[in-house]
C-alpha cells in the first residue's frame, strides 16, 4: 500500500469536549473491526466526541497539549458532602 492510499483510510478521531482538541485516534481497519469498535466505545465512555475523518485529516487535526485536569481535590468533595 502506498503512502497516498494510506491517507484515505478512515479514522475515528476522539475530541475532548473541554477544549475541542483531538485526544485519540483509531484507524477504521476492516481486519480488526472488533478492536476498533471497542476502542471507539471507550472514547464515548470517557466523554469524548467521536468523529470519522480521513487519516490525513486526523494527522492535521489540532492535537491536545492542554495540561490534564488533576483529580478533584478532596476538600471540594468534603464541601459538597456538607452542603
Ligand atoms: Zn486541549
Amino acid at each position: 500500500m502506498s503512502e497516498r492510499d494510506h491517507d484515505h483510510d478512515m479514522t475515528y478521531l476522539a475530541i475532548r469536549p473541554e477544549c475541542g482538541h483531538a485526544i485519540a485516534a483509531s484507524v477504521d481497519s476492516p481486519e480488526c473491526r472488533d478492536d476498533v469498535a471497542e476502542e471507539v466505545a471507550s472514547y464515548v465512555r470517557r466523554g469524548f466526541i467521536v468523529t470519522r475523518v480521513t487519516a490525513q485529516e486526523a494527522r492535521e487535526a489540532d492535537w491536545c497539549e492542554c495540561p490534564r485536569k488533576p483529580a478533584p481535590p478532596k476538600a471540594h468533595q468534603m464541601a459538597l458532602l456538607d452542603a
